[in-house]
């Protein structure tokens, strides 16, 4: 079966660079999407506690029956429970629902700086590692202005920052941040949530390569050496997103898909967000 291939963590973990997200996927579909997702070949969960599925993705994971240590699964920290205590907390009840006795990744979900409270947070989430409750931690949504004033405060690096990042909003600056501090840098949103698969670009390298333009996106986002985890719970898409290991993009390709960016944000913006 054809695998993803993995991205070297700056604590020495390697990553799937190629994942399935659940957001908005009730129970039940999350359990079918991973379930799915694992069959062929997926080997990379990304969820919250905010999306109320981690349930489904634990019995996604039962019923695929993929050994625990051949699959990476992702958690986030809502924003409500920011704070070294609630922190604490957060992870076990995450651990209980998901069934799993770690997380290879747990992430603070959005820096709400309003709250003031990301620095605390990212205190439990270090001692959590040192318990060995997760076996990587990052962040997501963080500006560079957020990520020095972690190094600043704790001087513990994130080992992945998950952000906004698609055809229409390319992340360049942040992107060489990360790439300075050894942070990779993992794209949510990678299809621009859709928007991306009717470009008229995509559309004519997709058609160039025989592939479909989510195919495309999704090659690019590996080209660029980010980790991607696009969403669906289609069957048939959750397979055609992973079929783009045997073919690749050429630099007129690269330079094409580069040209659409037009720092064009879907989510909110991080300093604004709590
Ligand atoms: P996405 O860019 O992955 O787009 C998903 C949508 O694209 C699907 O709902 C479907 O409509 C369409 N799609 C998927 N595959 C397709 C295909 N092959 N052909 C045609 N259409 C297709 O958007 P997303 O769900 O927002 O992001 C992916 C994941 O990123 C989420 O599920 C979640 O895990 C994560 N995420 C994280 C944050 C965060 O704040 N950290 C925010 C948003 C999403």
């Amino acid at each position: 079966m054809t695998t993803s291939p993995s991205i070297q963590l700056n604590d020495g973990r390697l990553m799937p660079q190629l994942g399935l997200g659940v957001w908005q996927a009730s129970v039940a579909q999350a359990r079918e999407a991973v379930r799915t997702a694992l069959e062929c070949g997926y080997r990379s969960i990304d969820t919250a506690a905010i999306y109320e599925n981690e349930e489904g993705v634990g019995q996604g994971l039962g019923d695929a029956g993929v050994p625990r240590d051949e699959v990476f699964v992702t958690t986030k920290l809502w924003n409500e429970s920011q704070g070294y205590d609630e922190a604490m907390r957060a992870l076990p009840a995450s651990l209980d629902r998901l069934g799993l006795d770690y997380v290879d990744l747990f992430l603070i979900h959005w820096p709400a700086p309003q709250r003031g409270r990301y620095v605390d947070s990212w205190r439990a989430l270090a001692h959590l590692r040192n318990e060995g409750r997760v076996r990587s931690i990052g962040v997501s949504n963080f500006t560079p202005a957020h990520l020095q004033r972690l190094f600043d405060d704790t001087g513990i690096t994130p080992a992945v920052n998950q952000v906004e990042l698609h055809p229409y909003l390319q992340q360049r600056e942040l992107r060489h941040f990360h790439a300075r501090f050894g942070i990779v840098t993992e794209a949510w949103s990678p299809l621009g949530q859709g928007q991306a698969l009717n470009d008229d670009v995509i559309i004519r390298v997709a058609r160039k390569h025989g592939r479909t333009p989510a195919q495309v996106v999704i090659r690019w986002h590996l080209e660029c050496g980010q980790v991607a985890i696009p969403k669906s719970v289609t069957p048939e898409r959750i397979r055609e997103n992973f079929r783009v290991f045997d073919f690749r993009l050429d630099a007129d390709d690269i330079a094409a898909i580069d040209d659409l960016d037009r720092n064009h944000r879907i989510g909110p913006h991080p300093d604004r967000f709590f």
